[in-house]
């Protein structure tokens, strides 16, 4: 390969690469602004009746024999001990911060400082009901019941495919994003660095074509166990919905499709932008050499 040949070639898989995040950022952007407000709201008045089914539910699936514990976080004592919490491991680590000396330990605390910022972010969404949740290892349930107490019901779906030791595994591997964005990228620049009419020689050839030719599939299947995780979550919550709370369930229902068509549109998002991503590449690619005929010989 020529200067030029690596230039076009950086050129036009630069230009993929920017593509692929333009792509997903307005994708989301746009999902985002359309899903956000369909989201359903509880009315006032069925928080009451729905706690209670709750509570039926809590008792009769047994879910304290699997140690399974709920915590409600519109519970004004467990915002405060929240609070005092977070804002005291704050303050410890710009403590440290301020009194190391080392630039790589000041480095290395700087770090461990956005980490504890995003988990205050975090947990701020569950006290103030815009997210809810279920850890595995804390066994627990973490829902806002003023706010969103229909939530409860997948977050239990969740807590529940826990006890399955197939799906617990796939949770694992969900809840590790490092390995989920790996297919991705994968998938991404194999498609970007295999030309648009290659010969196909070797079975390395042969898989790089076929990771080419599918690529807006193959994005979309990297998230392949976030969408089990999610989805069978939401089908054993609308069936613990239809079991406990039948004059809620249309709420509840609307409730779990949005919450699908949620988690749905994200890896469709990555497969969509995977695919423009080549396709602009490959047309880049085409025009430079078109533009520049020397290139014709390497
Ligand atoms: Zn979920």
């Amino acid at each position: 390969m020529d200067k030029k040949t690596i230039r076009n070639n950086s050129i036009s898989i630069g230009t993929g690469i920017g593509t692929y995040y333009l792509t997903k950022h307005l994708g989301f952007r746009t999902v985002k602004t359309v899903l956000s407000p369909l989201r359903p709201k509880i009315p006032e008045n069925r928080v009451e009746p729905l706690r209670q089914s709750i509570n039926e539910l809590i008792k009769n699936e047994q879910l304290d024999k699997i140690n399974i514990r709920f915590v409600d976080t519109s519970n004004p004592q467990y915002i405060e001990a929240c609070n005092k919490n977070n804002n005291k491991k704050l303050f410890s680590i710009k403590r440290k911060i301020v009194s190391t000396k080392n630039p790589i330990k000041k480095l290395k605390l700087l770090y461990v400082y956005s980490k504890q910022k995003r988990n205050t972010k975090i947990e701020n969404e569950l006290l103030e009901g815009t997210n809810g949740c279920y850890i595995n290892f804390l066994k627990k349930i973490i829902v806002n019941m003023k706010k969103i107490p229909h939530a409860f019901f997948h977050e239990a779906g969740h807590a529940i495919d826990y006890t399955n030791p197939f799906l617990e595994k796939l949770f694992k591997y969900n809840k590790n994003k490092k390995l989920l964005r790996f297919p991705i990228f994968a998938t991404l620049l194999t498609a970007l660095v295999t030309p648009a009419n290659k010969e196909n020689k070797t079975i390395t050839d042969k898989i790089n074509s076929f990771v080419k030719k599918h690529c807006g599939i193959l994005a979309t299947l990297g998230f392949l166990p976030m969408m089990v995780c999610e989805t069978s979550a939401n089908l054993k919550g609308q069936f613990l919905a239809k079991k406990y709370a039948h004059a809620d369930l249309k709420l509840l229902t609307k409730s779990h499709m949005h919450s699908l068509v949620s988690y749905w549109a994200l890896p469709l998002i990555a497969g969509i932008s995977v695919w423009t991503a080549n396709k602009v590449k490959d047309k880049i690619a085409q025009n430079l050499k078109h533009s520049d005929p020397k290139t014709l010989k390497s």
